[in-house]
């Protein structure tokens, strides 16, 4: 008897990769899985713990599940992911209902562990960060989307004073290069065009296998697999980008000309509290030098504000930065206070009051930057992959160019009869709501 699974992952690529692997896994030894929770035997829910929010809808999502199970006992609820690598103990004794609580180093035990469960057992499975590599590689399951997402390191060392990752994800592990290139072509060969790097810190990829860094080859070598047309880099680090990686993603033609680099803040005194190694000077000179090679480049980055000691002059200068340098994409967060990690304990905690107003007028601000630049965009013709046919039966299918990554960025609104899931098409922009752009096929 094949037993049903229902699978939700929540949070960043990282864990969505994860989600995808505990799907693969247990395809691959005979569960079936299946979109209605309440059609299944067995919910699993891959968490995120990163920060309070994230935690909330952790919390949340199990009590979901939780009720679905007081409706029908029969079912089995097996949590796993960042909030349980974070808090096993606390969610193993407060929540009995539960029938498994796996870490992220357990993942590649989740077939054993539901049939375990399905036997009536109770399991907590969790081991120190990164003593399990959860790297290895493993054959991709089938793809419905034309893009998916290529974990190519976990872990981090950089120890953002902030950041809850190395206490939940350990140290930065790279994985070797031979697997993800099997991972890419086996994914080009399953129809994906578009390949996303995740990783904690992409721009290290290598350092701790190879002794260097070594994304720019990587780049080179995924270029040659030839079904596969666009790379794209996420989550890079700016104290870690080499002069050779802005080379290799402005003359790789299949290398998208966009950059994610999270900068977190501008203020050399917040950087420095932050432990970003990094100082607003050499953040300027590193996008001055990225737009200067890169002339039609993409920037997405994101900041946090209301960091411990936020002054409102440190503020001030953030918010004038973004103002002048005019981000393509951005995204923002109040500062969440964290245990375990340093800033906990720093002095000059910001009132929430506050965050939400600095928040409030940072999003302002950039939300005025991308009308301007969505009204430039009128008029001008783009590349565009389509990844879906737009929900709401308007004839309206959803797509992106090389400067709007999955699921973060707005998207490109492509009007244009029998289009194909997964094509590349030639789009005409005539008109922007918010952050979508509207187009026609030509
Ligand atoms: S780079 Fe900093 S913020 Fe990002 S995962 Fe590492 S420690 Fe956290």
């Amino acid at each position: 008897m094949s037993y049903r699974v229902y699978i939700e992952s929540l949070g960043c690529p990282k864990n969505e990769v994860d989600g995808e692997r505990i799907e693969d896994l247990l395809s691959q030894r005979g569960f079936k899985i299946v979109e209605d929770r309440n059609s299944a035997d067995i919910l699993v829910l891959n968490t995120c713990g990163f920060i309070q929010p994230a935690k909330e809808e952790s919390i949340e999502k199990i009590f979901d599940l939780i009720s679905l199970k007081n409706n029908d006992p029969t079912k089995k609820i097996v949590v796993c992911g960042c909030l349980v690598q974070r808090y096993p103990e606390e969610l193993w004794s407060k929540l009995p209902e539960v029938d498994a609580f796996l870490g992220l180093g357990q993942i590649d035990k989740v077939d054993l562990i539901c049939h375990s469960v399905l036997k009536g057992k109770r399991i907590l499975k969790v081991c120190q960060p990164g003593e399990e590599n959860g790297l290895k590689k493993i054959k991709r399951g089938a793809q419905s989307r034309p893009y998916a997402y290529i974990k190519i390191a976990d872990g981090c060392d950089n120890h953002c004073s902030y950041c809850a990752i190395p206490l939940i994800r350990g140290r930065f592990r790279s994985k070797r290069m031979e697997d993800i290139l099997e991972e890419a072509s086996w994914l080009a060969e399953k129809g994906v065009k578009e390949i996303n790097l995740v990783a904690q810190d992409t721009t290290m990829y290598g350092v701790d296998l190879y002794g260097e860094k070594r994304l720019p080859h990587l780049l080179f070598h995924l270029a040659q697999i030839s079904k596969l047309k666009w790379i794209r880099l996420l989550y890079t680090h700016p104290a870690h980008f080499s002069d050779e990686l802005i080379e290799q993603i402005a003359s790789n033609p299949k290398v998208c000309k966009y950059v994610d680099l999270p900068l977190q803040h501008i203020s050399d005194q917040i950087l420095s509290r932050m432990n970003r190694k990094v100082t607003g000077k050499e953040v300027e000179r590193l996008i001055f030098k990225l737009r200067k090679r890169i002339p039609d480049l993409t920037l997405r980055t994101s900041f946090i504000v209301g960091f411990p000691g936020e002054k409102k002059e440190y503020f001030k200068e953030l918010l004038k930065f973004v103002e002048d340098v005019r981000f393509d994409k951005l995204g923002a967060f109040p500062y969440s206070r964290e245990e375990g990690t340093e800033a906990y304990r720093f002095k000059g905690q910001v009132s929430s009051r506050v965050k939400q107003e600095r928040m409030d007028q940072l999003m302002f601000t950039q939300q005025r930057i991308v009308l301007e630049k969505n009204q430039t965009m009128i008029g001008k013709t783009f590349t565009v992959l389509i990844d879906a046919r737009s929900e709401e039966g308007n004839g309206y299918f959803l797509g992106r160019s090389q400067s709007e990554a999955p699921e973060v960025d707005g998207v490109i609104l492509v009007k244009g009869a029998h289009l194909k899931i997964g094509e590349f098409v030639k789009v005409k922009i005539v008109d922007y709501s918010d952050y979508d752009l509207i187009g026609e096929k030509i």
